[in-house]
């Protein structure tokens, strides 16, 4: 991405928001080096001056290239890290990668309390590992995400690599309550802790493909096309040029991104007799499309959210009508449940509902 672009991007961001979050992807971004990511803090604190702090900034890669250096520079920064990264369980996705190299950066950003993600790509080959992949980050006290992959890109390409909606639902939930029985767990299992606090709060605190992303993320590719979201996107959602607009709404005005909303409308319109649209709002629609069509539900990223959800739901309202001895239970489950207990209006207010 040239100066001229990644100025343009943060400049146009700042004209028109108070706030934003950056996520730096690619491809591999590491493979931009340090400076690239200089340029883009020095273009943050020219536009956004004494608000910089209303800037947040993610760099998601695949670990490869970390080094201490660099994990200093984003900690002095408050860059977040995000590591694609399975552990030992990544069962053919990424050949030739060095676990130890990767496993020595992990534990030095545990070590120096630096934020990071780690999300572990769960696909065809490794969805019966769902468990050993918790019991391994959770033994290095690094926090993860489970990822699902989707029929896209590489995903589609791959057949090896797609995985059954049912093999995933079961195994998520045999995770889900693997990890709330773990009274040693040292992480919150994403995104299960994410819909443990939406089902006990209304409406919906969850992740983008819960809480209705459409005019809240745009993509910027290296050339300076526009999308509405870092998926694969297809090119009929295509928002224009970063080159050919002078105000970031302009490119909300555009075909593309008219063509992914009336798709996504009329499949939310299909979504509001579903018993938990309210935590769900439709999902999301690029999955939708990978899934067949954007109009329609039923795929498999609402076949697997309806599921996972409802047993988490089903074990939390169990949990708050029954009131069991909550040692058994780790200590974000207990603590979340106290909350909600102790008080619930303000439990309401930290987790963001009014
Ligand atoms: S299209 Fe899907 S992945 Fe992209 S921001 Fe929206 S919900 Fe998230
Ligand atoms: S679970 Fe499926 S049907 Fe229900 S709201 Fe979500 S996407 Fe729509």
């Amino acid at each position: 991405m040239s100066t001229d672009i990644l100025e343009k991007i943060i400049r146009l961001v700042h004209e028109e928001y108070d706030s934003a979050r950056f996520i730096w992807h690619g491809g591999e971004p590491l493979l931009a080096t340090e400076s690239f990511f200089k340029q883009a803090l020095k273009a943050q604190r020219k536009y956004f001056g004494k608000n910089l702090d209303r800037c947040g900034n993610t760099i998601q890669t695949n670990g490869v290239l970390l080094k201490p250096k660099f994990i200093e520079f984003c900690k002095s920064n408050r860059i977040n890290l995000g590591v694609s990264y399975e552990g030992n369980y990544s069962k053919g996705l990424r050949p030739g990668v060095n676990k130890d190299s990767i496993n020595n950066s992990i534990e030095y950003m545990v070590k120096k309390r630096h934020m990071f993600t780690l999300s572990s790509t769960i696909h065809g080959g490794n969805v019966d590992d769902m468990i050993p992949i918790y019991d391994q980050f959770n033994s290095m006290k690094a926090s993860f995400c489970y990822s699902p992959v989707i029929r896209l890109g590489c995903g589609l390409d791959n057949e090896d690599v797609q995985v059954d909606a049912d093999a995933y639902i079961n195994n998520s939930i045999a995770a889900f309550d693997h990890w709330i029985y773990d009274k040693n767990s040292n992480i919150p299992v994403m995104p299960f802790f994410q819909y443990v606090l939406t089902a006990m709060t209304e409406p919906n605190i969850s992740d983008c493909a819960h809480s209705s992303c459409l005019t809240k993320w745009i993509c910027v590719y290296p050339n300076g096309d526009l999308y509405p979201c870092g998926k694969a996107c297809p090119s009929e959602f295509k928002m224009g040029s970063i080159k050919e607009i002078e105000h970031l709404s302009e490119a909300f005005e555009s075909d593309g991104f008219r063509n992914i909303l009336v798709g996504s409308i009329e499949r939310r319109n299909k979504c509001k007799g579903c018993e938990i649209f309210g935590y769900c709002n439709g999902g999301c629609s690029i999955d939708a499309m990978a899934d067949g069509d954007i109009r329609l539900n039923g795929g498999f990223g609402c076949k697997v959210y309806r599921a996972i959800f409802k047993h988490i739901k089903s074990t939390m309202d169990a949990i708050l009508d029954t009131k069991p001895d909550l040692a058994q239970y780790n200590h974000f489950i207990r603590d979340a449940v106290v909350g909600k207990l102790i008080n619930p209006r303000v439990y309401d207010s930290i987790t963001g509902i009014q």
